[in-house]
């Protein structure tokens, strides 16, 4: 009797404990929705405004969060544009009547009708930006010209407008599946080589994590995104490129193919195979074998003015756990 008393005790005290952590950590994976939601509530209001499609905001704003260097709280939007661009260069004294931002020449607008064009509400934000898109015209191309004129960089455009693509075939925002680059039910091995010194062409740092595989391992797509590049390539041999919905390129190299019907300008998501392991590259197109068959995985981060390349090694063990855990 007193045993049972003290197990519900025990079963009591528990409860109490993880009881709160559990609540809280719902509230804040809710939140987490909630923002999404709120999100793609004003990007489908935009374009019933603008008729301008709503995954065009969604990559645009995608991209701006992604630019972000310091963790600043999150906006529900992050689209922005400079003080002067929206009030108008003469408007000093930010006058937020779209008459007078007018006058000024300034691209501010009133979206949600509430008589001021306010650069810290997002729905006239998103309407204003809409609306510089709009100066080009409503479709792709103007799109992509507007964005050009906006940007002026191709890089930046063109991830945008491939951002814009993954959310458009999977109708949805949220989108943080991953998986291993290379299929977890092979044998494989790997460890962190990142900034190892090597020898061919010159002394250059190792820019990634070799995964050692037999030829003919599944080499898959970790991350949702699009084929940016594709070839011979002299170190690479046959290598592909993403670019993922996070302003981030992923770099396969040394493969012996590619999976059929995959192309420049395709769509993937995490899982996809890509090809399979091999030794090529270190020479002309074709070269094979110079190495252990494996494949090397980069990242490089774009920030809007440069790219580099980053440690893939913690990125790496976090989707091996993910994958195995599927
Ligand atoms: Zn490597």
């Amino acid at each position: 009797m007193i045993a049972k008393y003290i197990r519900l005790l025990g079963i009591l005290l528990l409860l109490l404990t993880i009881g709160p952590s559990l609540a809280l950590a719902e509230a804040e994976d809710n939140e987490e929705e909630n923002i999404y939601a709120k999100r793609m509530a004003l990007f489908k209001k935009t374009e019933t405004l603008t008729q301008i499609p709503w995954y065009y905001f969604a990559a645009i704003d995608n991209y701006e969060r992604n630019m972000l260097e310091n963790e600043e709280e999150e906006k529900v939007v992050s689209i922005s544009l400079k003080p002067e661009v929206w009030f108008g260069a003469g408007n000093i004294a930010s006058i937020k009547e779209q008459e007078i931002i007018e006058l000024f020449n300034g691209k501010g607008k009133d979206g949600n009708g509430d008589g001021k064009a306010d650069p810290d509400d997002p729905e006239d934000m998103l309407y204003s930006f809409a609306n510089i898109l709009l100066e080009e015209g409503p479709t792709r191309d103007d799109i992509k010209i507007a964005l050009w004129n906006h940007y002026k960089r191709d890089l930046t455009v063109q991830t945008i407008m491939n951002t814009a693509k993954v959310f458009k075939r999977f109708q949805n925002i949220n989108l943080t599946d991953r998986d291993f680059p290379v299929a977890t039910g092979y044998n494989y091995s790997y460890n962190n080589t990142w900034g190892d010194r090597r020898g061919f062409g010159g002394l250059r740092i190792h820019e990634g994590t070799d995964i050692f595989a037999d030829y003919g391992t599944p080499v898959k797509s970790t991350t949702y995104g699009v084929v940016e590049m594709m070839g011979w390539n002299l170190y690479g041999g046959w290598r592909i490129g993403i670019r993922d919905i996070y302003n981030i390129y992923h770099y396969y190299a040394h493969m012996s193919g590619y999976e059929e019907d995959l192309e420049v300008g395709q769509v993937v998501k995490p899982g996809d195979v890509l090809g399979s392991v091999g030794s090529t590259g270190y020479g002309p197109p074709g070269t094979s074998g110079k190495f252990p068959p494996h494949l090397h995985y980069g990242m490089y981060k774009d920030n809007g003015k440069k790219e580099w390349s980053f440690d893939p090694y913690p990125f790496l063990k976090k989707w091996e756990r993910m994958a195995k855990n599927k």
